[in-house]
Formats: C-alpha cells, structure tokens, sequence
C-alpha cells in the first residue's frame, strides 16, 4: 500500500505505543520520497522532546508491506483467506451475530476490545455491544494489565486514576519507590523525570525480582520472590508501626480502617517476612526509614505487583504504607499505578469493560443505567447486566451459554491471553470470528473475517495517558484505500442491524456524545473539547464543566469516598495460586522488553526493532544454568502444566536463581502465554500472568 500524503504541514499527535504517551510531531513526505511519514519527538510535558526507539520507529507502521488494505474471508474454516468487498464482510458478520443470537440468545455475540483503542472507540464498542447487540459480553484486553490496580485504588480512594498526580511531579520527590515497574525499558522518555529528582538528591528504590535497567539507577533495589510483594508491602508496614514512623494526624483525619490494619501488621514481624520474600530484614529496615522520613515520598505499582490471583490485595498492601506514611494527597508525595497500554486509562473509562458504563459507572448501579441510557436514547430496562471477564469469557468461547460470534478490535489474545494455546482452541471453536487489526496476527490468523483498520496517524481522536491527561491523535495522512476505522465499522454494523440511528461515525460528534455520558460520573470528562484539548496541551479529568481547569492532581482536599476518607484494607499474604513444587520446580515470571511492545503485532514487523532484539530470550541465574547443564545463548525448553515454549538462555547474575524471566511478545514456539496461569483475582478478575511454577530443561539442538 501507498497512502497518498494529505498535507506537508507538521501535525502535532502522539505516539501509538505506551501509556505516555509522548508528544510527536508527524510530518509527512510527498510520494517517492522516501518515508511516508518523519516522526521526531515534540516538546510535550510529558516526554520533553524524548522518544524511545519504539516511537522513533513509529513510521514504518503506515505503508508497512504487510499492512492489511482489504477485507479478507474464507468460505470454510480450512479454506484460505480470499479477498472481499466490505460488503461481502460487512453482510458476512451481520449474518453470522444474528444466527448466533436467534440460536443461542444475546449473550451469544460479542466483543472484546482493546486498551489501545482511542476513547471514542472504546466507548463505542460498550454501546455497541449494549444498544446494537443487546448483549452483556464485553470485555477487553485491560483486564490482563489494570484492574487489579483499578480495582484496589477505587476500593481505597472511591477513584481510579493512574496517576493522580502529574507524571513531572516524580522530580520534586525526595523518594520514589517503584514497586514492579521498569521504565528504564518500558517507558524510557519518563527516566528523564527520576533522573531529575536524583540530581537534586532524591533516592530511588526498586522492588523487583530482577536486577532491570531501572534497579540499576536506584538506590535501594529490593528483590522479592516473585508473588510476595504483598507480604513485603506488610512488612514494611510493621516496621513503619515498630519505629513510630505512621504518620497519626494524617491518619485519624483523613482515613479509616486504620485499627484493624494495625493490628493485623503485627503478624509481618521481619524474620517472617524475609524468610517468605527474600528481602533481607537490614534492606527493609533501610526502605522503611527512606520512605518515611522524607518530606515528599511516591510509591508507584505496576505489573509486577498486580498481574497476580492477589493483585488487588497487594496494591490495596501498597496503598495501605502510603497511607500509614500519610502520603495521598500531599505535594509531590502518594501511591500511583503505571498504566500500560497506550490508552490504558482512557480505555476502562468508557464502557468497555463488563461491569461498566461511560463515567466509570457501573453498569448494576440503576440511576447510572437510567443517565447512560436517557443519553443513548434507549430505555434502561433494555440495557444488559453485567457480562463476564475477559479470561472467562474466553475461557467459554464456542461453549453453551458462551460467545458463539465474536469481533475483536485492537487485540492479539491468540498470543497474550493467559493459558494463551487453550484461548486458540477456544478461538477455533466458535462459530465466527472476526478481528479487525492492521496486520494478519495471529488472532486474525484464526478469523473467519479480517478488517483492514484505519492507524493512529490516519485519523482522529483523543487517548488518557498515564496520568490522567486527556490527548488528541491527530490525522497527518490519509488511511490506505480499502481501510477503515473501527469508529465507522461499528456504526455500520449497527446500521444493518437495525440500530443505527444510534450511533455516530465522526470522532469528534462521538466524544461530544462521551462527554455528555460521563458527566457526573467519576471519570467526568464534560468540559474537555477538542479544542481544549489543543489549547491547554491535554486536560486532566475530572474536569464536569468548560470553566472548570481540570484536575492535575487528586486528593488534596478529600478522597472521592462518602465520607471523604481513604480506606485502610486488611490484607493477607498468600502463596501463589500455583508454587513450585518437584516436578516444576522454579518460577516463572513474564514481561516486557525495551524493543517490543504487547502481542508484537507491530513491533515484530520493525525493521529498526527487530534489528535491535530479533528473537526473545529467557534470563536465567548462572547458579541456576550450571543445575541444569544450560549454556548461554543456548535452547531451553520450559514447561509447564499448560503447556510448553523454547527460547534461548541469557545466563544472568541478576534475576534471582529460583526465578526466570521471559518476554511475552512472540509467537510459535516462544508463545510464553502458552504457559501462564490464568488463575484469577477474585476481586479484579486479573489472571496469575507474573508468576507459574515451571520446568526448564537444555534442548538436544541448539
Ligand atoms: Fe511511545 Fe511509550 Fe516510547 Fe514514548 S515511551 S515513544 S509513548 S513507546
């Protein structure tokens, strides 16, 4: 494909990968010159002008030679894909959600979205599915990244929003720990803030099982086993409690549940804890007094911490030391989560999710059904119940009582679901899918329809980065002929449906339509225009009117609880949903790496990242390869009770040696999901992807 250039004028937008989101400058190049795009990185406030090479390599997306541009069928499972009209797909998918419905009722078809999605298109696949389908099953990719973490911070504070201050207040605290996070890897442009802070003295801890790039600028690196943060996160507290370092005033004005909490610390005495996490009592003891005795303290989760069957209880374990240590809402100071995905935030906003309307409403609560519905135009009574998530509704693909048709938008979860080989069976076995994408994943791959999307320098919207800051994409060329946005093809699908009176096709007429959904809901995002947007650099929410400035930062004068208190939660350590045991004897723990990014969709197919790391590797402590008879840059065989993957072996002092580390971003035979545990969280319904017990053994052929 060859997109025609629109204009020669830069175009201010952002990047398609992470949560920050980063400000760009997209210029585009007239035919036969080269690119068809030049990305450089823009003087935004939260990247300063930084880009990673995730970023910086952005372009190669738009006119890359694998780029879908037409729709693609085939006649039976086994037959190959043959090119189509949208007409023949559009009447195709039509066809087969009505069958599926009159079979086997609403529930029957479905979406599972993505939290790359802009706003306006994860708030349409909610009503999508609620007002064309009528169905309860929705769900979406963020429930394997945030909702432990966003199940955690509502319970805690009444809100959930990543950050609840701006990403630039990193500098001007005096201590930051960083609780499974590494965004010396995943997120480089933000390093510049935590090298800031350190040059005006500040001290940085790390808590992770391996030794990252970011463990290496901290001061402090904590490696806990994995899965026993919260046991950590307890321990810290005793100590906090034993040295009279809580923080009283704090704690008797502006929370509750303290009592309970207290009491139930005095089980995490040190010699416990280090002999459950590894954490030497001397290293806690030195983390302790840092977080506590400085005048402006941040403790910021991610995965590591979350993506476990306890996630929830480990972030509330988190945010019950930030409270102890009166940190939520001071200067500079709280509990925060790094979002992930590029529109990580955005995305769970808007109705995605099973359980939730626009506003972050929810969708059991009767006045939310009766403001999203007087909006919609329909009658709350036709609204479904809550569905069920992500994992468990793929978990019953094809089954009685199961999705039996399914669209997937802005997701590969033939390769980052949990339990990722059983998901393929499930994905096999369903009557009909349909995956809209830009390239042939290997979700796609499984579909009995393909769309060819319009990408995120082709059209417009808005994303919510990782702080809460609500940004515009803006197009600077034209999509490919035969693309389209997942915007329109969901109104047109509508529209055959009979229910397309309903929905707009425009991105800007669909988020004047969010905005006056959200308003009054938790997420309120009624006063942000696209024109605010552009005048002020991004609004934070909760912005509920044009003249309110919107909201950098939360909590300063009250939670967003009844009684505008923060909530202590009493929590427990536990084992892993699955320990090690003789016959798989290790842990296994997953995650990113600097050069690719998710599934590998796209950066599997860049040049300049490939380049930079062509094929995954899994870390393994030297102590633990010479057990195993493994060399470096070896075959090693893991397994697990779900399922088995090969990758070569990086011989690394610095993971711990009953602990390996692979990425999660290949397929074939390096499909780490194949092995994960989708045990869930019982509060979040978050899957065990962070740790498994696992067997590793040398391959005969290198
Ligand atoms: Fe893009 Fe994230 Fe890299 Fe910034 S840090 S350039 S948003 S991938």
């Amino acid at each position: 494909p060859s997109p025609t250039t629109r204009a020669v004028t830069p175009v201010s937008s952002h990047c398609p990968y992470c949560s920050l989101q980063c400000g760009m400058t997209l210029t585009p190049r007239e035919q036969g010159a080269g690119p068809v795009l030049e990305v450089a990185g823009a003087n935004f406030p939260t990247n300063r002008g930084g880009l990673c090479e995730k970023g910086q390599s952005s372009a190669e997306l738009i006119d890359h030679p694998e780029r879908l541009t037409t729709p693609l069928v085939r006649d039976h499972r086994e037959a190959a894909f043959r090119e189509a009209t949208w007409d023949e797909a559009y009447d195709r998918i039509v066809t087969a959600l009505t069958v599926a419905q009159e079979r086997h009722g609403r529930d029957a078809a479905g979406l599972f979205g993505g939290g790359g999605l802009t706003n306006e298109k994860a708030y349409q696949a909610g009503k999508f599915v609620r007002v064309a389908l009528r169905s309860a099953s929705i769900d979406y990719n963020g429930r394997f990244c945030m909702s432990s973490a966003a199940a955690a911070a509502t319970r805690a504070f009444g809100i959930d929003r990543g950050m609840p201050f701006p990403l630039a207040d990193i500098a001007r605290a005096d201590t930051v720990m960083l609780v499974g996070s590494n965004p010396a890897d995943t997120m480089p442009p933000a390093m510049r803030w935590f090298a800031a802070g350190a040059e005006r003295g500040a001290r940085h801890l790390v808590v992770d099982p391996r030794y990252t790039a970011t463990a290496a600028t901290a001061d402090v690196h904590l490696q806990p086993v994995p899965g026993t943060d919260l046991a950590l996160a307890n321990g810290l507290l005793h100590l906090a409690i034993k040295h009279r370092l809580v923080d009283a005033g704090y704690v008797a004005e502006r929370t509750s549940g303290w009592p309970a909490v207290r009491r139930a610390m005095r089980q995490y005495w040190p010699d416990r804890v280090e002999r459950i996490t590894g954490v030497p009592v001397a290293v806690m003891e030195r983390a302790v007094h840092l977080l506590a005795e400085s005048r402006a303290t941040m403790i910021l989760s991610a995965r590591g911490a979350e993506q476990h069957a306890k996630g929830s209880d480990t972030a509330l374990a988190w945010i019950n030391l930030a409270l102890a240590l009166g940190l939520p809402g001071r200067p500079y100071s709280g509990w925060a989560t790094m979002t992930g995905q590029g529109n990580g935030q955005g995305g769970r906003e808007h109705g995605q999710k099973a359980d939730q309307l626009p506003g972050y409403r929810m969708l059991a609560d009767p006045a939310a059904r009766v403001h999203v519905a007087g909006i919609w135009g329909v009658d709350p009574d036709e609204l479904p119940q809550p569905g069920v998530s992500a994992y468990e509704m793929l978990d019953r693909l094809g089954t009685d009582g199961g999705v039996r048709a399914l669209l997937v938008m802005a997701s590969n979860i033939a390769v980052s679901a949990p339990r990722a080989a059983h998901v393929r069976e499930r994905l096999a076995a369903l009557d009909f899918l349909c995956v809209s994408d830009l390239f042939l994943s290997e979700t796609a791959e499984l579909a009995d329809v393909v769309l060819p999307c319009a990408q995120w320098a082709e059209e417009e919207g808005t994303m919510t980065n990782l702080e809460g800051r609500v940004l515009r994409r803006r197009r600077a060329v034209e999509a490919p002929d035969g693309v389209r946005s997942d915007l329109e093809v969901l109104a047109e699908i509508a529209d055959r449906l009979g229910r397309g009176a309903f929905f707009d096709r425009e991105p800007r007429a669909v988020f004047d339509e969010l905005r006056r959904a959200s308003a009054g809901g938790t997420a309120d995002y009624a006063g942000i225009s696209y024109e605010r947007i552009d005048d002020e650099r991004g609004v934070f929410w909760p912005c509920p009117s044009e003249d309110h400035e919107g909201t950098p930062r939360l909590f300063q004068d009250g939670f967003a609880t009844p009684d505008g208190r923060a909530r202590f939660h009493v929590v427990h350590h536990r084992d892993a949903a699955e320990p090690p045991d003789d016959e798989y004897p290790y842990r296994l723990t997953t995650g990113r790496s600097r050069a690719h990014y998710q599934s590998g969709t796209q950066t599997r197919r860049t040049k300049a990242l490939l380049d930079a790391e062509p094929e995954p590797v899994v870390d393994i402590h030297p102590d633990l390869a010479a057990r195993l008879g493994v060399v470096d840059g070896s075959d090693v065989s893991l397994r697990t009770r779900r399922g088995a993957a090969r990758m070569r072996a990086r011989l690394s002092p610095e993971i711990r040696p009953d602990t390996v580390f692979a990425p999660f971003h290949w397929s074939g035979v390096a499909t780490i999901n194949d092995l994960t545990n989708p045990a869930l969280d019982p509060a979040s319904r978050m899957p065990e992807f962070k740790t498994c017990a696992v067997a590793l053994s040398p391959c005969e052929t290198a």
